[in-house]
């Protein structure tokens, strides 16, 4: 995923007629955090790559898994500055982790190695500084462990200092639903400027988890579009007379849908219109891109096609709606509850949803009317702005 990142930068940054000093000078992250965190007689690898805050303070989910390493949280915390930089709001890139499996942790342990994760940090963030988030295998319940800490530690209790809080303690409204109703505006867009009509348009979605779901919902909901498959780590579910995915609720999804049961990644050479990447990063590359028959890729999870593989894609007429664009709703309403809590405020969903669309719409119309692949039309418009 790094390297995928730093392929799409020096490709964009050539464009622009950027001299590889300066290429090299972005690519590398303004500074990386690397530490111990510690549970009673254990101890786990952590970071935080703070990786540009030309725009505004450093922005980006911290997460909890075993795989976590110093190239992804940087690969991440890069593609979150170009995040931002495209859609146009005040924020950096940033990205954190820790190497541990909190699956089979008590809540206790969780607790435990969130405060201390801010423990070693807290000289580093802060409302105007660095404002990290929820990620994969870490919730509005971490975050707000998170930012009492803080509050203990610093006396700041604006709630500014993170996001993705629960609702009542400065969480927004329309956080759960951000990424997957952004994507579904992203889809919305492309189809509007490529007269594509969207009732329904043959959607397979990788990845039924949060975003995947709520994605699904208002595609079939708000677009009209029929979702045929779906699938999560175990298995895909088939039915071309429409899943029904609004039917039914986010935490049994799986359980409760009827379709034809296929093995996880058949999803992956469906006969569809959209094929959407809500699971997990390098999903598809140069090796297994021929297998795709939808017309569009729309890239929901962070670098799930590499750069050779979308640029493969982009040769033979499938098109890709990048993460950069496609999954921005959930950094854009955690900038709103960074508003929000720095204006003490509280918007209704409503009111959230719209500056959502707002934003989004602004930034993929600037995309859209290029002539080049969407890929590069959003990382030169991001470089174009960083570098201004
Ligand atoms: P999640 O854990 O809620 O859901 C992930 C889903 O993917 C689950 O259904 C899981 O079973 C499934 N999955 C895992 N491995 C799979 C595989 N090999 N094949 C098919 N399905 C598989 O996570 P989420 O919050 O929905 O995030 C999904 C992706 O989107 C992640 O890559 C995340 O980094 C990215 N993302 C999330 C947000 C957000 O706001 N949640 C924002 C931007 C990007």
């Amino acid at each position: 995923m790094l390297e995928s990142a730093r392929q799409a930068i020096t490709s964009a940054a050539q464009q622009l007629g950027w001299s590889e000093g300066q290429t090299e000078e972005f690519l590398t992250p303004s500074r990386v955090h690397r530490f111990t965190v510690e549970l009673d007689d254990e101890s786990f690898e952590a970071f935080r790559v703070q990786h540009n805050n030309r725009l505004g303070p450093f922005k980006g989910g911290v997460r909890f898994h075993p795989d976590v390493d110093m190239d992804e949280v940087q690969a991440l915390a890069t593609l979150m500055t170009i995040k931002c930089a495209v859609m146009n709001i005040p924020m950096g890139g940033g990205k954190g982790g820790v190497t541990w499996n909190p699956r089979e942790r008590s809540q206790d342990d969780i607790e435990t190695v969130a405060r201390s994760y801010v423990r070693h940090l807290v000289d580093h963030i802060g409302p105007d500084t660095d404002v990290p988030a929820p990620d994969v295998n870490t919730n509005g319940q971490v975050i707000d462990w998170m930012d009492d800490e803080y509050e203990q530690l610093t006396g700041d209790d604006s709630h500014a200092s993170f996001t993705g809080k629960t609702l009542g303690n400065g969480g927004s409204q329309g956080r759960i639903t951000a990424t997957g109703r952004g994507g579904m505006i992203a889809l919305r867009e492309y189809c509007r400027t490529h007269d594509i009509e969207t009732e329904g348009l043959c959607v397979a979605v990788q990845g039924v988890g949060n975003v995947g779901y709520w994605f699904a919902r208002l595609a079939e909901t708000e677009l009209g579009a029929t979702v045929v498959a779906v699938s999560n780590s175990k298995q895909t579910l088939v039915n071309y007379d429409g899943l029904n995915v609004a039917s039914v609720s986010e935490d049994t999804v799986m359980e409760e849908l009827q379709g034809e049961e296929h093995d996880r990644d058949a999803i992956l050479s469906l006969d569809c219109d959209v094929l959407v990447l809500a699971a997990l990063g390098n999903v598809i590359d140069a090796d297994n891109q021929d297998q795709i028959k939808a017309k569009t890729v729309l890239e929901l999870a962070n670098g799930p096609v590499s750069y050779d593989a979308t640029a493969a894609l982009e040769d033979r007429g499938v098109h890709v709606i990048p993460d950069v664009l496609a999954n921005a709703g959930g950094v854009i309403v955690s900038y709103l509850e960074w508003l929000q809590n720095k204006q003490g405020e509280h918007w209704s969903e409503a009111e959230v949803n719209q500056k959502l669309d707002d934003i989004m719409c602004s930034a993929l119309s600037d995309c859209l009317s290029s002539e080049q692949p969407l890929k590069n039309a959003a990382f030169t418009a991001a470089l174009e702005r960083l570098s201004e």
